[in-house]
């Protein structure tokens, strides 16, 4: 049988219109894009079948229902049975396995048992109380601020540092609701102070352990070589009193220009040893240095509140280079012009200096206020009294701080720029009397040196001559000394082991 060509075999969908008898529904096309032709009828038929198909798609759908995983609870011990076999996330109290009951050994604890001591370590913060680091450590209120008036009654509490450690031991106590006791506080209250505070048959005990110090001078000499800095360096001083010379001696000289590499330095520091080896090293006391046959001899020396560098004569430093009051533009100097407001030529009799309102005013050189308030066309205005008839007036403030007959020193707030009196607009007017008269205050340059007489100046010797009889690396040399003990000592040992 000859097999049919392609074409003699119609196809399924021809053969089946070829039953169907053409009519109006032979071009009908069920599926319709419902993006074209929005509103046609196509469209609504289209749309209508869509409607049909999806209600008939939720109506058979079947509905969802939990199928019973279990069908009967299970007893307690078939639930054991399986949970000891099934494995549970510990977050749900997993325990697999077969579990022992327990025996008549096994005592069950109401608690766990807490440690007999606990041995901590608390810092003194700074502005901190004492009871308050106690109080963070957990020492009971009452207890924090008994121990503290304690301690306090031993050492004002300004000399303990910030940053001091304290060993605290906390003992037993009766029960978790209470905190613990305080046994023990041991720390370093000052250089030369160890406190110690125990409690002995129940009741705490202060214990006060003086601590030896040296306060030996350190001295440093040595030649000046290339670098002052770095022979001082390499001689063992330590940087910042290396500066405190340099400044020191800069106030006599220039380092630069007339110290030469031959010159000797010589410097003390003020020098702390305690016997426990800890060292405190303070400020520079003395500043010399010899070129040749010329020596300068610099002593730190206090007049009147105010630390100076004093030579061995007994002449301090000079001083007084004023600076300027206000930081501001100079809008009218001293001398004959326009007044702004009253319109004819007139003397001006200081600087102005325009700054905005508030600008805070400094007093330029230090001084005792002798007139503070309200001064006619000036405004509010303050004059400080800088000694040898110098005097320094400030006008038009908006607002003056400095009292009357207070001291001021140089460079602290006096006032705030304004424009009180007879003024046009904010700015500062500066005046420097001198003997009574008004002066240009950018004509004088105004020194004073201060010099020692008497009783101080005896002070002053005796201080300076027992200084200079420190001996250079007196200080260190008892550390040397205890160094080599030591070193000698371990060589005993490491002798003593080989044979
Ligand atoms: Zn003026």
């Amino acid at each position: 049988m000859p097999a049919p060509a392609p074409g003699d075999t119609p196809k399924f969908g021809e053969a089946l219109r070829s039953k169907i008898p053409v009519s109006r529904w032979a071009d009908l096309d069920l599926v319709v894009d419902l993006g074209a032709q929005v509103g046609s009828r196509t469209w609504w038929r289209g749309a209508l079948t869509c409607a049909v198909l999806c209600g008939s798609t939720f109506l058979l759908a079947p509905s969802v229902e939990a199928i019973p995983a279990m069908v009967e609870p299970m007893e307690e011990t078939q639930w054991d049975e399986a949970r000891a076999q099934a494995i549970t996330p510990l977050a749900f109290g997993g325990d697999t396995g077969r579990r022992m009951a327990a025996t008549d050994a096994v005592e069950p604890l109401a608690g766990t048992p807490e440690r007999p001591r606990i041995e901590l370590t608390a810092t003194l913060g700074r502005g901190d109380g004492f009871d308050r680091v106690l109080q963070r450590a957990g020492v009971a209120p009452d207890e924090a601020t008994e121990l503290a008036a304690m301690i306090s009654d031993a050492v004002p509490m300004d000399d303990i540092r910030p940053g001091t450690i304290m060993n605290i031991v906390l003992g037993r106590r009766p029960n978790r609701t209470v905190p613990r006791p305080v046994d023990e506080i041991a720390f370093r209250a000052r250089f030369d102070l160890k406190l110690e505070v125990a409690r002995v048959d129940g009741a705490l005990r202060l214990n006060q352990i003086a601590i030896a110090v040296d306060d030996t001078p350190l001295r440093i000499r040595g030649r000046v070589g290339s670098s002052l800095y770095r022979s001082a360096r390499a001689a063992g001083a330590p940087p910042a009193a290396i500066q405190a010379y340099l400044r020191a001696i800069g106030t006599r000289m220039s380092v630069n220009r007339d110290i030469g590499a031959d010159a000797t330095f010589d410097m003390i520091v003020e020098h702390r040893r305690a016997e426990t080896g800890e060292t405190e090293i303070g400020r520079l006391v003395y500043a010399g240095i010899e070129r040749g046959e010329r020596e300068t001899q610099l002593l730190r020396w206090s007049v009147g509140g105010d630390d100076q560098w004093f030579e061995a004569s007994g002449v301090g430093q000079q001083t007084g280079q004023m600076l300027m009051p206000v930081n501001g533009r100079l809008t009218s100097g001293f001398g004959y012009r326009r007044h702004p407001i009253l319109g004819y030529r007139r003397m001006h009799t200081g600087l102005d200096i325009a700054a905005g309102r508030g600008t805070p005013i400094r007093a330029a050189a230090s001084g005792t206020v002798n007139f503070s308030g309200r001064n006619r066309g000036y405004g509010n205005y303050v004059r400080i009294s800088h000694g040898s008839g110098i005097q320094t007036a400030y006008a038009h403030m908006s607002r003056i701080v400095a009292s009357n007959g207070s001291r001021v020193s140089q460079g602290q707030i006096i006032g705030y720029v304004g424009s009180t009196g007879m003024s046009t607009g904010p700015h500062l007017h500066y005046e420097l009397i001198r003997n009574g008269r008004k002066v240009d205050p950018r004509s004088v340059s105004f020194t004073r040196q201060a010099r020692l007489t008497g009783r101080e100046l005896q002070r002053f010797r005796t201080t300076l001559a027992n200084l200079l009889e420190v001996e250079p690396g007196a200080a260190l040399a008892r550390r040397e000394e205890r160094e080599e003990a030591e070193v000698a000592s371990n060589n005993r040992r490491i002798e003593r082991a080989r044979s």
